[in-house]
């Protein structure tokens, strides 16, 4: 337990905030207490020092929690959250998912009432924001700066293996761009790719990771090594039917066979105004590049849409599949878009498979391709053909457990 840190309880139950006050003290941290989220907001605005933490209830009559979440974006919060409710599971989750998308960090949930213990596992995994990884700090990029970085050559290409989830084989890699930036070293994609986006350098931007990866696929084609290589195509690269031509060029130019590259296109964003899109979608298929949805489940696209999208492989988001094994809500959602691949005749491939766990889990499921940090994380292209022999001989391991 971190002796210097400071908590703030916000709860209407006067009777719990008592009972957490003294937890608290007992374990030696600094602990303040509110039952309403306006004092609370006085509280944290009427000081210089935040809250290290927040232990914050759901379900209170005036303000409720997830409105003061929202006061404290608006604040620029930078603490942590933990919240403490008797909501069910499925609303604590999707608080703390709330919570998360505005980049607040939460420690986890808990239902009342929480041990003792409990709440001093969860508080023990704070830690102070200058410890957290480089990327979780954001940094808003301008325009100026991305677009002489995607002129000097600053954005490089690391690519993420895929594996069969039977044999083992790896059939392919997902590149994934980052800037090294002269400053603040490898920087990620969600710090700049919406930069681009908004300001009109994303066709520049995607050209240079496609010929990148066009490159390397050449490079590994010819050591021997057959890879798909996949890449990310943004909704606003699909704006001008010229697109098909410059992509078709750019490969033929190279020397690569459209077969070797896979576009991947996000689930939300292809749902708005789909004629262009799926014109030139159409076309690129047609002149046989594979086209994958990316991030599925997580936008709304009916059945008919997805039935008319000429594509080859559907990536069941990584929400849905970590943690799929002992969730029976997230199993329910993995396994309905398992069988929606099946059904279309798509290659299934499990996103964000992290522990040994979600390995277990989607090898049981019958999905046909996996991704994920337990597997590897994302890597320089010098580093793949050494990876590889070392997870071969750890398929093999982990095929003999079963
Ligand atoms: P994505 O296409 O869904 O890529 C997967 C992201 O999940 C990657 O993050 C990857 O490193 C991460 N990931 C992989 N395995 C795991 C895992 O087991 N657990 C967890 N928690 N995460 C995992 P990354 O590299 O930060 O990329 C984020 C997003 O940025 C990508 O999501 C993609 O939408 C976008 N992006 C990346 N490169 C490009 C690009 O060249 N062009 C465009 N338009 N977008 C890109
Ligand atoms: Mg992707
Ligand atoms: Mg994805």
């Amino acid at each position: 337990m971190k002796l210097e840190m400071k908590i703030l309880a916000l709860d209407d139950d006067p009777l719990l905030l008592k009972v957490i006050k003294r937890m608290l003290s007992n374990l030696g941290c600094q602990i303040a207490t509110c039952d309403n989220g306006q004092d609370a907001l006085e509280f944290i605005g009427s000081r210089d020092d935040n809250p290290d933490l927040i232990l914050l209830d759901l379900n209170m009559p005036k303000m409720d929690g997830l409105e003061f979440v929202r006061h404290l974006v608006e604040r620029k919060f930078f603490g942590s959250l933990i919240l403490l409710s008797g909501e069910d599971e499925r609303m604590q989750q999707a608080a703390e998912k709330l919570a998360r998308a505005h980049q607040i960090t939460v420690l986890g949930h808990l239902h009342k009432p929480a041990s003792s213990e409990k709440l001093a596992e969860l508080i023990g995994q704070w830690q102070p924001p200058q410890h957290i990884a480089p990327h979780a700090v954001r940094k808003v990029y301008g325009a100026d700066e991305l677009r002489a970085a995607i002129a000097n050559g600053e954005l490089v290409n690391h690519y993420q293996p895929k594996v069969r989830v039977q044999s083992g084989w790896v059939m392919g890699v997902e590149t994934l761009v980052r800037w090294q930036h002269p400053t603040d070293g490898l920087v990620f994609p969600d710090q700049f790719i919406g930069v681009a986006e908004e300001f009109g350098l994303i066709d520049d931007l995607t050209l240079v990771v496609l010929r990148n990866a066009l490159h390397q696929a050449c490079v590994w084609r010819d050591s021997g090594l057959d890879l798909l290589v996949a890449v990310n195509l943004s909704m606003d690269n699909l704006t001008s039917t010229k697109y098909v031509d410059v992509v078709s060029a750019l490969a033929a130019d190279i020397g690569a066979l459209p077969q070797m590259l896979e576009l991947e296109v996000t689930e939300t964003r292809l749902m708005h105004d789909l004629r262009i899109p799926l014109e030139i979608l159409t076309r690129l298929r047609m002149k046989r590049f594979r086209l994958s949805i990316d991030d599925f489940g997580t936008g709304h696209s009916s059945l008919a849409q997805l039935r008319d999208l000429p594509f080859d492989e559907l990536k069941i988001d990584q929400s849905f599949v970590h943690g799929a094994g002992s969730n029976e809500k997230l199993q329910a959602m993995f396994d309905s878009s398992l069988r929606l691949a099946k059904e279309l005749e798509l290659e299934a491939v499990a996103e964000g498979v992290e522990d040994q766990a979600d390995w277990d889990f989607v090898r049981k499921s019958g999905c046909d391709i996996a991704q994920g940090y337990f597997i590897a994380k994302a890597m320089p292209a010098a580093d793949l053909p050494e990876w590889i022999v070392s997870w071969e001989q750890r398929f093999h391991v982990l095929n003999s457990q079963h």
